[in-house]
């Protein structure tokens, strides 16, 4: 049985996205099909992510097997966001050492930057992945085999349909799974780029508006997520709904699309579209503060030994 009502939601997705592949593969190629099967890539990558944090299903073997769908139609092994995502980017919140950091290469909010984050960011993720997968191997041999299965399932499930038919298998099944992998990227690097991650309630971007929320299950209360990852989908606008007032409006978008259009393709004419970094402004301010302590304590010093000397001027003759 499904842990909430709402993942009915969830099964719904996964039933179509089920059907396009096999529709597809059955009829052949068109746009009216593969267009919703790059959507429903996305949302594949959304879903995968909420699984992750909140397991659909009561029974155990249920999530184990929701695990395997998804790992073949998102195109990389579930288990892989325990160490990526819960363990490193959740505890960590984009400050150094989040393998996802949306500063490594650049400070700058661009096309370049955004477009340049997926492939950079899978790289540094590799590693976690072989650390956690050393652990396993170590702790608890039956996940480190149920993980280690995750890539097996795959390299067939995507090796199979190439040897079948690889032209099909490359539209249907690795296009999707790269719309996936690249999506879920960016969705990562737009929620946090320029926001500030040492605050408490601006460090991420959030996308307010129906449409995406309504299409990809809530993924756009982002602040909500960061402050309690337990939270299932369906409850993020409710607890979005309790800190909205906490969170500046630079970072409370309406819309995905909008935001998109504005910072990467208008920002390229216009600079004054250009989003500004928060955290680099508290590095500013921190630093300037810095700068003006060693002066204030500096003419302290200096005031309190005329203030000694002051005062032992006139002892010295006594102390004589
Ligand atoms: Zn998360």
């Amino acid at each position: 049985m499904l842990k909430y009502k709402a993942d009915w939601r969830s099964l719904a997705y996964m039933v179509v996205t089920t059907a396009l592949l096999i529709v597809q593969w059955s009829f052949g190629f068109y746009w009216a099909l593969f267009v919703p099967s790059l959507f429903l890539g996305i949302a594949v990558a959304v879903m995968a992510h909420n699984h992750n944090h909140v397991p659909m299903w009561k029974a155990n073997t249920m999530n184990v097997l929701t695990d395997y769908w998804l790992t073949l139609f998102y195109g990389f092994p579930a288990f892989a966001w325990i160490p990526t995502h819960n363990r490193n980017h959740h505890a960590l919140n984009n400050r150094e050492g989040d393998f996802t950091i949306t500063y490594r290469v650049s400070e700058k909010n661009n096309i370049f930057t955004l477009t340049s984050y997926p492939p950079i960011s899978s790289y540094f993720q590799q590693m976690p992945i072989r650390d956690y997968l050393r652990d396993l191997w170590v702790r608890n041999r039956t996940k480190f085999y149920q993980s280690i299965f995750q890539y097996v399932a795959l390299a067939v499930f995507v090796g199979v349909a190439l040897l079948i038919d690889w032209r099909k298998a490359l539209l249907f099944i690795v296009i999707p799974q790269q719309v996936a992998l690249f999506s879920i990227l960016v969705f990562n690097y737009v929620q946090h780029v320029h926001a500030d991650e040492e605050s408490d309630y601006n460090h991420s971007r959030n996308f307010v508006g129906p449409m995406l929320n309504i299409m990809l299950f809530n993924n756009g209360f982002h602040t909500a997520h960061h402050l309690r990852a337990n939270t299932h989908w369906s409850e993020t606008p409710e607890a979005h709904a309790k800190i909205d007032h906490l969170i500046v409006d630079e970072l409370k978008e309406r819309s995905f699309w909008g935001y998109i259009f504005r910072a990467y393709f208008l920002a390229l004419v216009f600079p004054r579209f250009e989003t500004k970094s928060m955290r680099l402004a508290r590095l500013a301010a921190q630093q300037q503060q810095s700068q003006s302590q060693p002066i204030i304590q500096a003419s302290t010093v200096q005031a309190s030994a005329a203030a000694a000397s002051a005062v032992s001027v006139p002892a010295s003759p006594n102390s004589l």
